[in-house]
């Protein structure tokens, strides 16, 4: 990416909605599967979460939501320990992020025999978001190699402009330098990256720029 891209301040507009991926109990430090570092995106979301409830615009948000048995848990042949199993406290949202009442929770892999790492996947998600005039879509969350990059790509595809919250998204690395790579391939699909220093929700900017004319 270039410096110029890099310093480029956006400013919140109709149509933008803020979209956070799987936040979760589970996916923190002390969860059943531990994003590294997976709370350090509370704080930022947050401050995100603030900048698009102050202008009125929406917020998204998925879950994982897995039935006991779900497919993707080593016990079925799957990759992972048993997370985000319905109900519990482990597929709850932490109590210091910050969602607001208004926010629209999309719940995904709840079919035993269907994964989902994207938000689109077997949801209503696409649905909801045209529903409400959405045409460019922030998305931070957990984690950045799977549900993010997931979440992301099918964005892309289903011609959202997409702005990646770098400082809101966390790897689970298995390999090193997955994020990263993750990170890279959805730059060359077409999202944008983005950080709180970028983003200008001032509900005033306009009246700000008609008064230096
Ligand atoms: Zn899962």
């Amino acid at each position: 990416m270039s410096a110029a891209t890099k310093n480029d301040v956006v400013r919140l507009r109709p149509g933008d909605a803020l979209l956070i991926v799987d936040v979760q109990n589970d996916f923190l430090p002390e969860g059943a599967l531990p994003v590294p570092d997976g709370d350090r995106v509370i704080g930022p979301l947050n401050r995100y979460i603030e900048r698009f409830t102050e202008v009125g615009l929406p917020v998204f948000a998925t879950r994982d939501w897995h039935p006991p048995d779900h497919c993707s848990f080593q016990a079925q042949g799957g990759p992972w320990p048993p997370h985000c199993v319905a109900g519990t406290t482990g597929a709850q949202f932490p109590s210091d992020l910050k969602l607001p009442s208004t926010a629209t929770i999309v719940s995904k892999g709840t079919r035993p025999d269907e994964e989902a790492y994207s938000g689109f996947k077997g949801t209503s998600l696409e649905h909801l978001l045209r529903e409400a005039g959405v045409d460019r879509l922030f998305v931070g969350g957990l984690a950045t190699d799977y549900c993010v990059r997931n979440t992301v790509l099918d964005a892309l595809e289903r011609g959202f402009d997409v702005f990646l919250l770098v400082d809101a998204v966390r790897a689970v690395d298995v390999r090193p330098g997955d994020g990263q790579r993750a990170v890279r391939e959805m730059l060359e699909r077409g999202a944008r990256p983005l950080d709180l220093h970028q983003l200008d929700a001032s509900p005033r900017g306009d009246d700000t720029s008609s008064l230096r004319k």
